[in-house]
């Protein structure tokens, strides 16, 4: 067989696109028309309708042999891979937040490194009085409130990980991204349902408000509820009567000190505080550098394609995107482009712009708020103590997510006791604490709150044991 030199080409092209985004380039999930809906997989009107049909669904999954259900959250993360593509530009769309092309990245974060079932491993231990089993049970059904911020990157992630755990779950979204959560539900039912197993074992709200929110926290059967989002759903989760694993804000501070590689560190920081404009709750949100070395990084930002906004242009920004009480984040610009801030600033610019930076004192919003958009604050500090103090106070308790470049081993040791999050990234893109770019598995759901961190199957299961009296230690 002769291959010419077109065909070639073209084949090489079509490796490099599934290469770079992840995504086979032909397939039925490629489209959301591409597939046999066959009616409305999993999506119910009122919670009740949702709780029961999920838990029908859990019983015959967890009938199912492991291997089969194995297979299927397999076939599960193909489809997804070839839907990223839709699926993120919808996501963008319908919320008006981030980036479509950093949703692409992230859904397939989540696609590629949500654990599954090999997690959960059972554990044995034997000795003179028999034999005991360690093993990792399903809840049942779960509820589960997604935020609008990453809506298809918590279903994907909450979703895989707790069906790998043996459960049912019902999602609550944010009323903002109800339509791409509902058809990213409806893909993974589908991919279920064709490869064997029950239909609705994910199950959505059609209209879901922050009334059906609370109705889910507080439904009969339901012994998990699981909430990724502000601080205002996580206070309602703590109150519900049930357990609840709770991810809430963050306001992730970033240390620079006079040993860091200041071009890595702009780099670094540049690519982290402008993923997805800023919306995800782990990126740098505010930057404490040490004065020696303040105006070396700060150019190396602007080298890297940060635009610095000059005093005037700050104080006019304030006006913009904070609320009138000077205070609070105006939602308007929430996961805006940077060049769509910059324009209504008046200065001309294309949205390849990826962040305005500004050197601010540590009082001011900017620094205190979790902004979720791509501006970030710099604030100078004499030393580098000071300045993860200064850090640990702007995390607000939070204990969420901060970073620190530095090559000084004690300064980083003290960073990190000092700042105590659960995620904690030295060298690197925040992300990278997310396995972007960086090791270990993904979570969407990073419940500081409630101690969980990195939520995986383990937290969405019961631990149960089994003893066997005076047999099985066979050696
Ligand atoms: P949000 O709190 O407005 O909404 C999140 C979800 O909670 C939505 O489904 C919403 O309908 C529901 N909700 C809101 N208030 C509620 C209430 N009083 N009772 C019941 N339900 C309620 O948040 P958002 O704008 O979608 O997401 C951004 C926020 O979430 C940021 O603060 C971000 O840091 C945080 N977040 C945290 C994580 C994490 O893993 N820790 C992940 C994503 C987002």
């Amino acid at each position: 067989m002769s291959l010419n030199e077109d065909a070639i080409r073209s084949t090489v092209r079509d490796l490099l696109r599934q290469e770079l985004r992840g995504v086979p380039s032909k397939g039925k999930w490629n489209t959301f028309q591409g597939w046999n809906r066959n009616g409305t997989r999993g999506v119910f009107s009122t919670i009740d309708g949702a709780v029961k049909a999920a838990h029908e669904a859990q019983k015959a999954w967890i009938g199912m042999r492991l291997e089969n259900r194995r297979k299927i959250i397999s076939k599960i993360r193909s489809a997804l891979r070839e839907a990223n593509d839709w699926m993120s530009k919808e996501a963008q769309s319908e919320t008006g937040l981030g980036r479509s092309e950093d949703k692409i990245k992230k859904n397939l974060l989540v696609i590629d490194k949500t654990p599954g079932i090999e997690i959960l491993d059972s554990h044995v231990q034997t000795g003179d009085d028999g034999l005991v089993l360690t093993e990792y049970a399903p809840y049942g059904v779960i509820g589960s409130i997604t935020p609008t911020t990453n809506p298809t990157e918590t279903i994907i992630n909450n979703g895989i990980g707790m069906i790998a755990a043996g459960n049912g779950v019902v999602f609550n979204p944010h009323p903002s991204a109800k339509n791409v959560s509902i058809k990213t539900v409806e893909l993974i039912n589908t991919v279920i349902v064709e490869n064997g197993g029950p239909d609705h074992l994910l199950s959505i709200m059609k209209e879901p408000t922050i009334e059906s929110a609370k109705e889910l926290m507080r439904a009969p059967g339901l012994r998990l509820i699981v909430v990724t989002g502000g601080p205002h759903v996580v206070k309602e989760a703590m109150n519900s009567g049930k357990k609840c694993i709770a991810a809430g804000p963050g306001n992730p501070p970033v240390v620079v000190d006079e040993t860091a590689d200041l071009v890595q560190a702009a780099r670094d920081t540049l690519l982290g505080a402008s993923l997805d404009n800023n919306v995800v709750c782990i990126v740098e949100k505010e930057v404490f550098v040490v004065e020696a070395v303040r105006q070396e990084f700060v150019k190396n930002m602007q080298a890297h394609g940060a635009y610095k906004l000059s005093k005037d242009q700050t104080k006019r920004l304030e006006k913009i995107i904070l609320l009138e009480d000077g205070y609070h984040t105006n939602k308007k610009w929430v996961g805006k482009n940077a060049g769509s801030i910059l324009r209504e600033l008046g200065v001309p610019a294309d949205d390849h712009l990826r962040l305005l930076i500004t050197e601010v004192p540590f009082e001011h919003p900017f620094v205190q708020n979790e902004l979720l958009m791509p501006v970030l604050p710099i604030v100078s500090a004499p030393n580098v103590h000071a300045a993860i103090e200064m850090a640990v106070k702007a995390e607000h308790g939070y204990g969420h997510t901060a970073v620190m470049h530095s090559r000084h081993i004690d300064h980083l040791h003290k960073m990190a006791r000092a700042v105590n999050t659960s995620i904690f990234v030295k060298n690197a893109p925040s992300y990278a604490g997310l396995g972007l770019g960086g090791e270990g598995y993904t979570s969407f759901t990073i419940a500081s709150p409630t101690g969980e961190g990195l939520t995986t199957a383990r937290d969405f299961s019961r631990v149960r044991r089994c003893t066997l009296k005076d047999h099985f230690r066979i050696v």
